[in-house]
């Protein structure tokens, strides 16, 4: 293994050039030198450098207490050394020493490095100071090897960085002071054990007290210098500290005063002032050591920090800038590997297996448009074009629909079905739920049907007239008879099915297709990215259509799934009515009970969303059963009430939601699963319980599901106890209709990471990026979409650290390691 040196000798050059005051790189010099030589030192294998090396350092000295002269020295005996030796490590090093300019003692003060076969994805307790038993107990947080640790970033910084003299103090605010102890004993305050001192600087006393830790006082010996951060309060007409933060003065960094402090997320056993001694350690030791997988140009154009700087500046930052600049770089780093990951992903899926390009069926298309019960929109017809244009193509399309709730992307994902069929392909559209496909599964047939169709036993057969055979259309779903389930199985083997629904088991079990040209999936943000790939691990390459009725801006959308083209349906049908959306209070529950009941005496129907029940689906379950039991004894007891949850069985979701779209039903009573896609345009009420607890994404999927016909409809929200943030929540659904709009309020209001809940999508956890940053998305973006020109699959010798890191945080792809 080599020495960088490149890191060093920009350094001290940069230090040469400003005149070495010391500023060349953040944290002075000293922090740079004891951690590069660190790192230099474990890597070489060279005896003569090493030797050269530990002749060169400032040993026990800092280069911040030399005089600008022998600082001069210095800085130029060492940038001697490094040209002469730079060229040649590795070979019978020829360089000659020069002498450094400044005789200090020996013995290197350094971090000591880690033992072989250690590295920065060891267990955490290959750090000294780390048992197993606290280990567990950062592995309940998550925190399972040292660059975990390193990774495991603070909540929050303390501004302890105001120092005050004692005659400054004022009340209130974070200052902090460095003064000597005069006394200290335990006292009893309000009744309870504590310390009690006095402290002094040249300006003046202050008192000091600490609530409870009377164990104190033994600690803070009489002529101690100590520094002390935190709030000062008045009592008596006196300034006192209360419990503040302290710690002796020493030869060492501040770790918990006199600086920004970090507050790191805690778990039960471990306290902060262990936890911030520990990371600081881990910091200094640890930090050095890991790769910077960033391309120097990136860097550079992008004006980031170095990775290890940043990773210690997110934790002990000099300032408030540097802290900033810091989650920056880390922030841009997973922007950078997600656009990467996902551009890396449209790749392999174009250029994985050739496509099956599908001519344009004009006939079959035009007689499908003409025979709908409606007009496509102007929207819907633009989207497909869009799809017609890719699906013509050899290469797979590889897109994503987005629509409003209602806005009709049924029908547009239908044609193109049809157009597979009509091309000798098969077609397969998966749902998230049964209950979905097999709404799907009547929508579909019944918009295909409408040309012309003979009902078979158990299928549909269509457009006999026009195709060369009639397209057969099935339903397959986990809960039908396993011998009609081998059937149809065959049957999509042998290529006698041309459009089959389902759900995404369809990709996954026992299920091969003859020829699949088409993939359907409707509401993505259910479906994980992962089963993309279990497509293709059939041997196809499907054109693959995406559809969902999340809004996402469009950067956004362009991040998050920046492997698929974008078509955006951004109209609905006309006649759409606003629902009319109320957020009541509990004690308007009865008069919400007579409203439905005035609804339902006028033949409309009502959605009742039972309460959120936060375990297991079998609970869940369990709960909306004694909802509807209350609902049909008590409240509406003359009513014809459905029940509806996720742990029935499908035959019995089938024949409800049959019986609620037939209008039998006069209320459907169900959980929050069944939210998405369901399609019942009579009914006008949506009534949702606890829905303080819903993010506004889920709320908007609820009120879809009404104002579908033509008739008023109306969203009643109910929450017993909103919190302020549930209240805000509440306030903008009442306002604000425009999926789009909410959807930026919905990333306003939460924080990184939570909007698409990255992790659930298969995608990665993002920590220190913040989705509303659109600049930094749209810098990353574009730095990735540069380097994927040059290097798509990042074979080039600088871009190995970067394709590792790839592989490292999307360990699901396996793609392009
Ligand atoms: P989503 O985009 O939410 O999946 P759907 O495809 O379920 O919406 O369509 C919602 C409703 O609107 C359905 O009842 C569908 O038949 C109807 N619809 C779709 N397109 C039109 C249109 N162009 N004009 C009128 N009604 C339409
Ligand atoms: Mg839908």
């Amino acid at each position: 293994m080599s020495i960088n040196v490149e890191p060093l000798r920009k350094i001290l050059e940069l230090e040469h050039k400003k005149g070495y005051v010391d500023s060349a790189v953040i944290g002075g010099l000293d922090r740079f030198l004891r951690n590069w030589a660190g790192q230099a030192i474990e890597s070489t294998t060279n005896p003569q450098l090493l030797n050269r090396f530990h002749k060169l350092q400032l040993v026990n000295s800092s280069y911040a207490s030399l005089t600008k002269q022998q600082r001069k020295q210095w800085v130029n005996s060492v940038l001697d050394f490094l040209a002469e030796a730079e060229p040649k490590e590795g070979e019978k090093g020829e360089a000659k020493l020069p002498e450094a300019g400044i005789k200090l003692p020996p013995v290197v003060s350094r971090p000591s490095p880690p033992a072989k076969g250690q590295g920065i994805d060891s267990p955490i307790t290959v750090i000294r100071g780390i048992s197993s038993s606290l280990a567990t107990k950062f592995n309940k947080l998550g925190v399972k090897t040292v660059r975990d640790l390193l990774y495991f970033f603070p909540r929050r910084h303390l501004d302890y960085s105001q120092r005050k003299s004692i005659s400054q103090l004022s009340e209130g605010e974070e200052q902090t002071i460095i003064a000597n102890v005069w006394q200290a004993q335990v006292a009893s305050l309000g009744g309870r054990r504590s310390t009690e001192a006095i402290v002094g600087d040249e300006t003046g006393n202050v008192r000091v007290v600490w609530f409870n830790q009377p164990y104190l006082a033994k600690k803070l010996v009489t002529n101690t210098k100590i520094v002390l951060s935190g709030r000062v309060s008045l009592f008596s007409g006196r300034h006192v500290f209360e419990s503040p933060e302290w710690e002796l003065v020493e030869d060492k960094e501040l770790i918990h005063t006199g600086r920004l402090v970090p507050l790191y997320p805690l778990t039960q056993g471990l306290r902060p002032r262990q936890v911030r001694k520990l990371m600081k350690q881990v910091i200094d030791q640890w930090a050095w050591q890991v790769e910077d997988f960033l391309p120097y140009q990136v860097k550079r154009h992008c004006n980031l920090l170095e990775l290890p700087q940043a990773i210690s500046q997110a934790h002990y930052p000099e300032d408030e800038a540097v802290k900033a600049q810091a989650r920056v770089r880390l922030a841009f780093d997973e922007l950078f590997l997600l656009q990467l990951g996902v551009l890396s992903r449209k790749r392999h899926w174009q250029e994985g297996q050739p496509g099956s390009p599908f001519s344009a069926e004009t006939l079959v298309l035009d007689a499908f448009i003409k025979s709908l019960p409606f007009e496509l929109t102007i929207a819907q017809h633009k989207v497909l074009k869009e799809l017609l244009a890719d699906l013509e193509k050899p290469r797979p399309m590889s897109r994503l629909l987005q629509g409003e709730v209602g806005s009709g992307k049924t029908v547009v994902a239908t044609a193109a079905l049809l157009m597979a069929a009509a091309n000798g392909y098969q077609g397969a559209f998966m749902a998230p739920t049964e209950i979905l496909a097999e709404q799907h599964f009547t929508t579909i047939s019944y918009l295909l049907s409408r040309v012309s169709h003979q009902q078979g036993e158990d299928y549909l057969h269509i457009y006999s007239g026009i195709l060369p055979h009639p397209l057969t259309v099935a339903l397959l779903i986990g809960d039908i008879n396993q011998v009609r389930k081998r059937e149809l199985q065959q049957r999509i083997s042998d290529g006698d099915i041309d459009i089959v629904i389902g759900t995404h088991a369809l990709i996954q079990k026992g299920v091969e297709f003859r020829r699949l040209g088409l993939a359907v999936v409707d509401e993505q943000h259910r479906f994980g990215v992962t089963q993309r790939s279990a497509l293709r691990q059939k041997g196809f390459s499907p054109h693959l259509l995406v559809m969902t009725a999340t809004p996402i801006p469009r950067t956004l959308a362009l991040t998050l799934y920046g492997d698929l083209d974008l078509s955006v349906i951004d109209q609905l049908p006309p006649g759409r009515q606003v629902v009319k959306t109320r957020w009541l209070k509990p004690g308007q529950r009865d008069s919400a009970y007579a409203f439905i009941r005035r609804q339902v005496a006028n033949r409309r129907q009502a959605f009742i969303i039972c309460p959120l029940v936060e375990e297991s689906e079998a609970i869940q379950a369990r709960a909306a059963v004694a909802e509807y039991e209350r609902l049909s004894q008590e409240v509406f007891s003359d009513l014809r009430l459905g029940l509806l949850h996720g742990r029935m069985p499908a035959v019995e979701k089938d024949r409800v939601m049959r019986r609620f779209r037939a209008g039998e039903l006069d209320i459907l009573v169900a959980t929050p699963v069944v939210e998405v896609g369901i399609d019942v345009p009579n009914a006008t009420v949506m009534m949702v319980e606890s829905a303080d607890r819903f993010g506004l994404s889920q709320l908007h999927q609820f009120r879809g599901r009404v104002g579908r016909g033509q008739e008023q409809s109306y969203c009643m929200l109910l929450a017993q106890n909103p919190s302020e943030v549930a209240r805000a929540r509440l306030d903008i659904i009442e306002k604000i209709q425009d999926g789009f709009e909410l959807a930026e309020e919905d990333l306003r209001l939460r924080g990184p990471g939570e909007f698409f809940g990255t992790r659930q999508s298969g995608l990665p956890d993002l920590r220190m990026a913040k989705l509303s940053d659109i600049a930094l998305l749209e810098l990353a973006r574009s730095e990735a979409i540069k380097l994927f020109q040059i290097d798509p699959s990042l074979d080039k010798p600088e871009h190995r650290p970067l394709a590792k890191e790839l592989a490292r945080v999307w360990p699901q792809a396996g793609e392009w390691s």
